[in-house]
């Protein structure tokens, strides 16, 4: 049997849907906070971070990470 919440995976990978960021590959290039249509992603510290409340789990992130730091 599938697993609950997996037809949201062809879009973003997380178990919830919203992209998580692994930070030990974000380099803080900031494509997935421009490419985010929603402005869910904002950057601090070098890094990104993910809105769960603003994300709409659409999936425009993920794609134009250079580190595939967001799964
Ligand atoms: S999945 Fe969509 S809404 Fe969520 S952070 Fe990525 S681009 Fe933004
Ligand atoms: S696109 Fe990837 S490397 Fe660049 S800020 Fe976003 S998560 Fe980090």
């Amino acid at each position: 049997m599938a697993a609950p919440g997996a037809r949201f995976r062809a879009a973003a990978t997380s178990e919830t849907g919203v992209p998580i960021v692994d930070m030990a590959k974000c380099i803080g290039c900031g494509q997935c906070a421009n490419a985010c249509p929603h402005r869910a992603i904002e950057m601090g510290d070098g890094k990104a971070w993910v809105s769960s409340a603003l994300c709409r789990r659409c999936g425009m992130c993920l794609p134009g990470c250079p580190t595939g730091a967001l799964s």
